[in-house]
């Protein structure tokens, strides 16, 4: 194999090596079928054994209670901005509230207001998404049809601690770019959803975690591949699912399980790795700007500008010749973007730190 470098993306992204192999070998002979995953019925054995071990890792390792569907669905979270109003706004007096903390919620705000009436709870946007909102600064209207919500903003890289209380409204949440990284108190969620491109596997397959009594929502008429409630109702299995990306999610579930130790332990490393990254921005604030504030900063995707472009640029080469890959920031943010997913190394994470502290000094030293 070619040197493997520290792959930085936000996704898709870094995947654990002990996954990679598996889904190798069951490219040519996944066990015990006699052939390929990628031949199998999705109406086979193996497939229906795929799919209850997916789901139940999944429900042990996020504990999620009686009362809840697990569906694997098509189209990515993007779908989901509009399947979600779909389903539990279209024909409903009471708006839906958007918690609007950046590019990913705004989206799912655009998508919404296609589809009903939509309040904005709260909108970061005059100072670029640099924070995310305190409990009392949220509009929420009384009665909402729920309350939508965003829990890391992969772009900007601001993640709620913990998401808002909404009482008896159902809390939506996007966790498409922390899904898995830490342990979610799931009966506070009325749904929520996650590709799973960047944590939770490959692109293809997005989860969807849903209390049941939303699934009574569902208005008549809806195409069929947009419905909750048949989707929950033919489990997953209403046409052909991304066999494939399924069974990479389920290596993963198993990787979270049996070789990390379960969702504690995960969010542990990876709140020791994103602290390497803030140490760094903490100590030389001169040089390396934070695009979140403290209070705000994302576990996953670490943003940061630098003193100009041309020494932006000048820090992207030299990681990359260092075999530090993918952090150029998103052009709305513009700097750096360090995505630390749960399968980036501890050392990926220590080597980009060393490039920072060397290179902080190379260029404040000559300034
Ligand atoms: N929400 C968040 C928070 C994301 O980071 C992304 C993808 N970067 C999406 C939604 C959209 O996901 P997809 O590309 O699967 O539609």
């Amino acid at each position: 194999m070619s040197k493997r470098v520290f792959n930085f993306s936000a996704g898709p992204a870094v995947l654990p090596l002990p996954v990679l192999q598996e889904a190798q070998r069951a490219v040519v002979d996944l066990p015990g079928a006699g052939m390929s995953i990628l031949e199998i019925s999705h109406r086979s054995k193996p497939m229906e054994a795929i799919l209850s071990e997916a789901k139940a890792l999944l429900t042990e390792l996020l504990g999620i209670p009686a009362g809840y569907s697990i569906l694997f669905l098509q189209g990515g979270s993007s779908l989901q901005f509009s399947m979600i109003p779909m389903n539990l706004l279209r024909g409903r007096e009471v708006p839906a509230d958007y918690v609007v903390t950046g590019t990913w919620s705004t989206k799912a705000l655009q998508e919404a207001q296609r589809e009903g009436k939509v309040n904005i709870a709260w909108d970061g946007k005059s100072h670029n998404y640099s924070r995310l909102p305190a409990a009392d600064e949220l509009k929420f209207s009384p009665e909402a049809s729920y309350v939508h919500c965003t829990s890391n903003e992969t772009i900007h890289g601001v993640e709620f601690p913990e998401e808002p209380e909404t009482g008896s409204i159902p809390l939506v949440c996007d966790v498409s770019s922390n899904f898995l990284s830490r342990p979610m108190e799931v009966d506070r969620y009325g749904l929520i959803y996650g590709c799973a491109q960047k944590n939770a596997g490959i692109a293809g397959v997005t989860v969807v975690i849903i209390r049941n009594d939303l699934l009574e929502r569902t208005p008549k008429g809806l195409p069929a591949m947009l419905d909750f409630k048949l989707q929950a109702a033919n489990d997953s299995l209403y046409n052909t699912p991304p066999v494939f990306a399924i069974y990479v999610f389920l290596l993963i579930a198993r990787w979270l399980k049996n070789d990390i130790g379960g969702l504690a332990k995960m969010a542990r490393a990876n709140r020791e790795k994103a602290k390497l990254l803030y140490d760094v921005l903490d100590e030389h604030p001169e040089f390396y700007r934070g695009h979140a504030q403290p209070e705000s900063r994302s576990m996953m995707n670490v943003t940061w500008r630098m003193p100009s472009e041309e020494l932006e640029q000048a820090f992207l080469k030299q990681a990359q010749a260092r075999g530090l890959v993918d952090l150029k920031g998103h052009r709305s943010v513009g700097g750096i973007r360090a995505s630390i997913y749960n399968a980036m190394p501890r050392e990926g994470v220590t080597q980009l730190r060393d490039l920072m502290l060397e290179f902080a000094h190379q260029h404040t030293a000559k300034a």
